[in-house]
């Protein structure tokens, strides 16, 4: 049901002003909370917006890549400023777009803030190495050089924070940014580039378009005058991105599906191992690419820490995120709620035991919004669709194990390879899990999620493509090497031939 009042209307933003889109069209975004509340229309770009903006950005990126580095730093730093006083309504906007609970968006938003802070940083460092010449009266030395346009192509689950781990290392290195967000998170999109544009980023260093994956990512991720691509999302999309850069080599990062697990020893801290899987496997309502959506507990203690967890699953008060009382949020579109639960129906025709929840939840206050009980399936098999598939939603599989060999087969057995956790109070156990867990993140007496900004970030196998994202792993994605060689001898010298003409020492 339509509401009534006059919808906020977006637009995009090319080259420096917010512009209608070419088609004219637009798309809703809607509270998943409460379908009846009308976030705002946002445009639905064309290829020949991409076009506008991409040209914008190539203009830009003859101007912005001669600025100091310190200098784009301190648009930067303001920009980080501004973040941190908006934060609260930054927060707001973003649990009524997409459901997250307060506090996990107001800490959305504080990754934005740190990672725009971090990449402010970086502005005096990027450093290169000066090593000695083989030659005499010669210098060498390397420097970080950027890239050109970039494309960045975003999903919804961090609206605010995945956008920043790729737009603030892309400018800091020098290179302008063209940027599609996920359709059912706009806002926070808009929202993060009004304050770049606002902290005085010049015109055409970044343009945001909004639309659909076909309408607008395809013909960016395909652009000629775009040299590298980020793109976080779905593994399925991810191939059709590595597919369109390949052609031309343009740089490209994917960021994919995960199949997290917690292993939760028979030493560990009960106590602790039930509050990480609550974290990990409810926490965005298991849309999280780290999500804990498999847990494997040592037999000993499997059936106490199943009773316990799928007591405290039962718990979790679900409803709108904006409530303080809220622990759960809805799922985010009514397909991901479908596919939930197709997947609940997929566990119990495997003959997993469905031990907290299976059900969506449509009476009274979830009646207008997409919310699925926290779900737990018990005695799983680890080749199970639910165990081995990403479902990305409130469905957490428990898998028992017989040791930690067994666990760590378990946990090594999936196409993806994010994040990881093992509970134990034994440190042998603990370096063996960190040593032979095949992920790009593993934690210790921690849930899988809880990734800092500024260390790498990123997975292993089908989740991602080697690059890795935040830290000083960032600006290695967004900068190239260039080697630079001085000769000062004012004669023809030539590396690997000229090696006699020095004296030795005793001549
Ligand atoms: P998605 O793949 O459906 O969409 C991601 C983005 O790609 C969106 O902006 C979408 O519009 C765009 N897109 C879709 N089809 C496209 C096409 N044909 N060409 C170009 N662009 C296209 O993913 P989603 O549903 O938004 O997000 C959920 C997925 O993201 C999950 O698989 C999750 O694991 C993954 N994810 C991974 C990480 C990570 O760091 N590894 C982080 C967050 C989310």
């Amino acid at each position: 049901m339509a509401t009534a009042v006059i919808p906020k209307v977006f637009k995009n933003y090319i080259n420096g002003e917010w512009v209608e889109s070419r088609s004219n069209k637009a798309f809703e975004n809607r509270n998943p909370a409460n379908t009846d509340e009308l976030i705002g229309m946002f445009p639905s770009a064309t290829e020949e917006d991409v076009n506008a903006a991409v040209d914008a950005a190539k203009e830009a990126y003859n101007r912005w890549r001669l600025i100091p580095a310190p200098k784009r730093a301190e648009i930067l730093f303001r920009a980080a400023e501004m973040l941190l006083e908006r934060k609260e309504d930054l927060a707001r906007d973003m649990t009524s777009e997409m459901g997250k609970i307060l506090v996990e968006t107001r800490g959305d938003v504080q990754e934005a803030i740190d990672m725009t802070y971090y990449m402010a940083g970086e502005g005096r460092r990027q450093f290169g190495q000066t090593t000695p010449s083989e030659l005499r009266d010669k210098f060498a030395m390397s420097v970080r050089q950027p890239i050109g346009v970039c494309a960045m192509i975003t999903p919804w689950n961090f609206p605010m924070a995945i956008p920043s781990w790729k737009i603030m290392p892309a400018l800091i290195c020098g290179n302008t940014v063209v940027f599609k967000p996920a359709s059912d998170t706009p806002l926070s999109a808009y929202n993060l580039v009004q304050v770049l544009a606002e902290a005085g980023v010049p015109r055409g260093v970044v343009n945001i378009l909004t639309g659909g994956g076909r309408e607008v990512g395809a013909p960016l991720m395909s652009h000629p005058d775009v040299s590298l691509v980020s793109f976080t999302g779905s593994t399925e999309v991810g191939r059709r991105v590595s597919e369109a850069c390949a052609p031309s080599f343009k740089h490209c990062q994917l960021e994919m599906g995960g199949k997290n697990i917690i292993i939760v020893m028979d030493d560990a801290n009960l106590d602790l191992a039930i509050d990480g899987a609550i974290w990990g496997g409810f926490g965005t309502t298991g849309q999280r690419c780290t999500a804990a959506s498999r847990v494997t507990v040592h037999k000993k203690v499997y059936k106490e820490f199943v009773e316990r967890f799928a007591a405290r699953a039962k718990s979790l008060k679900v409803g709108d995120g904006l409530d303080p009382t809220t622990e759960m949020g809805p799922c985010i579109n009514e397909s991901q709620l479908q596919t939930v639960m197709e997947y609940v129906q997929i566990g119990i025709n495997e003959g997993a035991k469905l031990v907290a929840g299976g059900h969506r939840l449509e009476s009274g206050p979830y009646a207008r919004g997409w919310f699925h009980e926290p779900t737990i399936f018990a005695d799983c098999d680890p080749k199970m669709r639910i165990a081995q598939e990403e479902i990305f939603g409130p469905v957490v599989c428990v898998i028992p194990c017989n040791d930690l060999e067994h666990a760590l087969e378990v946990a090594n057995d999936v196409v993806y390879g994010l994040s990881a956790s093992i509970y134990t109070r034994d440190v042998n156990k603990a370096f063996q899990a960190m040593r032979d867990i095949y992920t790009g993140i593993v934690y210790v007496n921690a849930p899988t999620i809880g990734a800092e900004t500024h260390l790498p970030f990123g997975g292993t196998k089908q989740t991602g493509n080697g690059h890795r994202e935040a830290g000083v792993a960032a600006i290695d994605f967004y900068s190239e090497w260039k080697t630079l060689y001085v000769d000062f001898s004012d004669r023809l010298q030539r590396a690997q031939i000229d090696t006699s003409s020095f004296a030795r020492p005793q001549d």
